[in-house]
């Protein structure tokens, strides 16, 4: 059961927050999760190298490349793609079964795998999707900058491709200038509340109504 106080079933969500490197996405991720109990984080299985701070199975699986393309060979990834030369994909079970027990699910995936949902006849209808954008191309470059973990290199690359990833914008349902972090999940909240309560998400509200009608 979900944790709406609604005296009913409500399938689940996705959440899908998008943007590029150093828009601020994971910070808003973490202060959405914090607060939201009937929402938990996708975690994603990915081929990248790990850093430093990261643990495997808490920020993604890190497997190889055959691991991952025997997943998708046997359709265990709702979506992946191909990120800065890395693959990156999200497990297909974990998902239907939160949706079927109404538990929504974040994932912070890219425009690619956006799209590969956006175009799943299935996926489509449960799918939420937010576009970050930074205020401003400094404050895109600092955050990417204070972040350290990458090789200058990577930096530059992440840089160069946020132009392209930003260009994305228009295929999501809602976007949100990142100006200030608060505000930001705070927005996102309210997106929240307003996707739970839509009509096809409510799975048990005919019987209820129907009830409210007869005990009436
Ligand atoms: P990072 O390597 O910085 O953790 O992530 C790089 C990019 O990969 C980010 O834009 C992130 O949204 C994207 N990404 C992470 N997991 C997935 C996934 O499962 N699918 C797709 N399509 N993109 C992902």
């Amino acid at each position: 059961m979900n944790r709406d106080n609604v005296p009913f079933l409500r399938r689940g969500l996705m959440l899908v927050l998008s943007s590029p490197s150093g828009a601020g996405k994971t910070t808003i991720s973490r202060a959405i999760l914090k607060h939201d109990l009937n929402l938990t984080m996708s975690i994603s299985v990915t081929t990248r190298p790990m850093r430093p701070s990261e643990v495997d199975g808490e920020d993604y699986y890190f497997v190889d490349e055959k691991k991952f393309k025997l997943m998708i060979n046997r359709g265990q990834l709702l979506e992946y793609a191909n990120v800065f030369g890395n693959f990156y994909g999200t497990p297909k079970q974990p998902v239907e079964d939160a949706l079927l027990n109404g538990q929504d699910i974040l994932f912070d995936i890219d425009w690619q795998g956006t799209q590969q949902l956006a175009d799943n006849e299935n996926a489509k209808k449960d799918l939420v999707s937010v576009f970050i954008l930074p205020p401003n191309t400094i404050e895109l470059e600092n955050r990417l900058r204070a972040r350290a973990q990458d090789p200058e290199e990577i930096v530059q690359q992440r840089m160069s491709k946020a132009a392209d990833e930003m260009s994305h914008y228009r295929e999501y349902k809602y976007v949100i200038v990142n100006d200030d972090i608060e505000a930001s999940v705070k927005c996102i909240e309210k997106i929240l509340v307003a996707e739970r309560i839509c009509i096809e998400r409510q799975i048990g509200l005919h019987e209820f109504v129907q009830n409210l009608r007869t005990s009436s």
